[in-house]
């Protein structure tokens, strides 16, 4: 199978130069790649219905013969309207073609052919149109291919059947057999020759789940190995001595014990292991993970290292600065903030203080990694909301130190399978319990006819000297009815809210005009922020107390949960209303679990089986290569393949061993086009 690799598609016979090229679009270069790329759906051309059985608006074959053909009619534009008149003995049915000329004369030519599309009734007189043609010795099920224009299924199946000729008797199976054996799986001959020209519908399926199996083993594996590539090098500082109970001394309340499960982990990974640490906290927000991120700073600092913390825009390195500045104050711990806006001559200093390790600890947006930026001895790096930063961001920032410590601090609450999946090169420590006393935001839902109650409820706040966001998914008013942020903010001088300052806040903007706007807020200068998605990350306005969502059923529920996460965190108590007019059982049901549970968590995993893996990640990028068959289509085979990926790397961690060396050849392949390289 592996050589067929090697053979290119346009060795195939009809496959010239032209068409090669299209097949190339397809990602198709070779034979191997052609066996690898699986049918869309299928025909069941297996079979064939009479014509008065036919369903009703579902495409299906009928076998049927030629009884007379009608003139051909000229129509407007040049073309021409083909008639004939098929009969299966019984009942007759007019097929017609749209200059298929080729298929008319066929049919004409007399004899039974297999017809498949959808037939339709009409009283007692049947009719087809454009339907696809076979000769009736071709009964069976016909696999559908994903094309390019210029490509038919029908080519595509015909280069198959020929490269079907090319596989060897018996094919490596990169599955060892003990894997088939313990999850059912059938071998790779039969999912290859079934998943593309299956005897029965039960094959399709068998072959499909062989196979999906066999695509998501072989991303756990390569995810895996991604791990152990990262940890080849040793971490040039350690820590020798744990400082967490000094810096618990200094800390104004008692951490949780998620807090101290996370902290003991990033100090263990620190000392114990002979690589650096490579891990990802993950916590809802209010979880605390400021304070994990201050305590792991504090051991390290205190061993002799600096620490640089990096946030994704200005003002939420400037919440940093802030928080930590305020939980380190009662050590000897020097901190710094660097981000674009800092005066040259403070810049100039800056950099000087860290050169001489002066500056502990420097918190900042992408200015730290300006190339003036050198440390003296940069031991722990540590990034805000990972999935806001290019991996070429990340890598300037670690090239600083001598393979630094690495922490990435998450506030996405995804389900652990996934994460494990997605950050498979990182450790995971999860902030699963809330320090004590966080109050609850309570949810509401309403239509958009109750939205004029919730102006005035949200007036009576701003009137207290409260704030206000209101999100809307798009920036500009389109043909649809979803609510815009500009003319949001227009509108709004029609209703109870027309006194109150406003704010636009969007992804359009400039940096930093949405730093201003932000900044504005944050000093309550502006009552009412409307805003789209962007205000979704870490942004802390404690006075800040309703979170008004629009067209809520547009958003994911960790979206929206997100969102939510940015009122409550004041004294004051603070609410979210979700509006929207959407009232199918499934979005009720969604935004049901919006108004039933604030644990971003439990948010997760409820979205997870609402709208399955695939959806789950939406459009987020999150770097996984892309799957052919399995799409992280299902749970199922999310789990059971990190079962079985372990059990493989736990005898051969390197897939070194013959009976794996199909599955390092996929692993690679599967990887190419997301910097395989590393598998090496
Ligand atoms: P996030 O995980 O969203 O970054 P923060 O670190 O900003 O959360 O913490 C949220 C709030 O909870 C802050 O006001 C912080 O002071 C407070 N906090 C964090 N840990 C504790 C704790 N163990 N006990 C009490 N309050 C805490
Ligand atoms: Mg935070």
């Amino acid at each position: 199978m592996a050589s067929l690799f090697r053979v290119p598609i346009e060795n195939m016979r009809g496959v010239g130069e032209k068409r090669a090229k299209l097949y190339r679009k397809l990602g198709i270069n070779s034979v191997g790649d052609l066996i690898r790329y699986y049918p869309r759906t299928y025909e069941d051309w297996s079979t064939p219905y009479t014509i008065a059985d036919a369903p009703e608006n579902t495409a299906c074959c009928i076998k049927a013969a030629f009884d007379r053909s009608y003139s051909p009619v000229r129509l407007s534009g040049g073309r021409t309207l083909l008639k004939v008149s098929v009969t299966d003995g019984e009942d007759f049915m007019t097929i017609t073609f749209f200059n298929q000329l080729y298929y008319y004369d066929k049919v004409r030519s007399g004899g039974e052919f297999l017809f498949y599309g959808v037939v339709k009734h009409y009283g007692e007189y049947f009719e087809m149109t454009s339907p696809a043609i076979l000769d009736k010795t071709d009964q069976g099920i016909h696999p559908v291919y994903s094309l390019t224009a210029g490509l038919t299924s029908r080519m595509i199946e015909i280069t198959m059947h020929q490269a079907m000729r090319m596989l060897p008797e018996k094919m490596n199976d990169p599955i060892p057999q003990n894997i088939l054996d313990e999850y059912e799986l059938c071998d790779l001959d039969f999912a290859i020759k079934n998943i593309h020209f299956p005897e029965n519908p039960e094959a399709v399926e068998k072959a499909k789940k062989r196979l999906a199996f066999e695509e998501m083993l072989v991303l756990q594996l390569g995810m895996a190995k991604l791990k152990s590539g990262s940890r080849k090098e040793t971490a040039s500082l350690k820590i020798i001595n744990d400082y967490t109970s000094e810096f618990t001394e200094i800390l104004p309340y008692q951490l949780t014990g998620a807090q101290q499960r996370a902290i003991s982990d990033c100090i263990q990974d620190m000392t114990l292991l002979s690589y650096p640490m490579n891990r990802l906290i993950q916590g809802d927000v209010g979880s605390g993970k400021t304070a994990v991120a201050a305590a792991v700073c504090y051991t390290a600092i205190k061993n002799g290292m600096q620490c640089a913390f990096m946030a994704p825009t200005e003002i939420l390195a400037a919440q940093h600065y802030q928080a930590l500045t305020e939980l380190l104050k009662n050590s000897d711990i020097h901190i710094s903030l660097l981000t674009g806006s800092v005066t040259p001559a403070k810049k100039r200093k800056i950099y000087q203080e860290l050169e001489s390790g002066e500056i502990d600890l420097v918190i900042g947006t992408h200015a730290l990694i300006s190339e003036q930026v050198h440390f003296r001895a940069l031991g722990l790096v540590i990034t805000d909301e990972q999935h806001r930063f290019g991996v070429a961001q990340r890598s300037a920032l670690i090239a600083k130190g001598e393979s630094p410590h690495i922490l990435v601090m998450s506030a996405t609450p995804i389900p652990r399978t996934l994460a494990l999946m997605i950050f498979g090169d990182l450790d995971l420590s999860v902030l699963d319990e809330m320090p004590p006393g966080r109050q609850k935001v309570d949810t509401f839902l309403i239509d958009s006819e109750k939205r004029n109650r919730a102006y005035r409820f949200v007036k009576k706040h701003i009137d207290n000297g409260n704030q206000c966001y209101i999100v809307c998914p798009l920036v500009e008013q389109n043909e649809s009815e979803l609510q815009s942020a500009e003319e949001y903010i227009e509108k709004l001088h029609n209703t109870p809210l027309q006194s109150c300052r406003t704010g636009l806040l969007h992804g359009k903007m400039k940096a930093k005009e949405k730093d201003a706007v932000m900044t504005a807020f944050a000093a309550g200068d502006i009552d009412i922020l409307v805003s789209t998605t962007v205000i979704e990350v870490g942004v802390n306005v404690p006075n800040a107390v309703i979170m008004m969502i629009e067209n809520a059923e547009r958003f994911g529920l960790s979206q929206l949960h997100q969102l939510r996460g940015r009122v409550g965190r004041g004294k004051t108590k603070s609410y979210c209303i979700l509006v929207s007019d959407n009232d199918s059982d499934t979005s009720l049901e969604r935004l049901g679990v919006m108004c039933k549970t604030n644990d971003g968590f439990k948010i997760a995993d409820e979205d997870l089986r609402l709208r399955g893996p695939g959806d789950f990640f939406g459009s987020r990028q999150h770097g996984l290569p892309e799957l052919k068959i399995a799409s992280i289509s299902s749970m199922d085979i999310v789990e059971s393949t990190q079962d079985a990926a372990r059990k493989i790397l736990s005898s051969d961690p390197l897939l070194e061993e013959k009976e794996h060396r199909g599955l390092m050849f996929e692993t690679k392949r599967l990887f190419e086009k997301v910097g395989g390289e590393q598998l090496q």
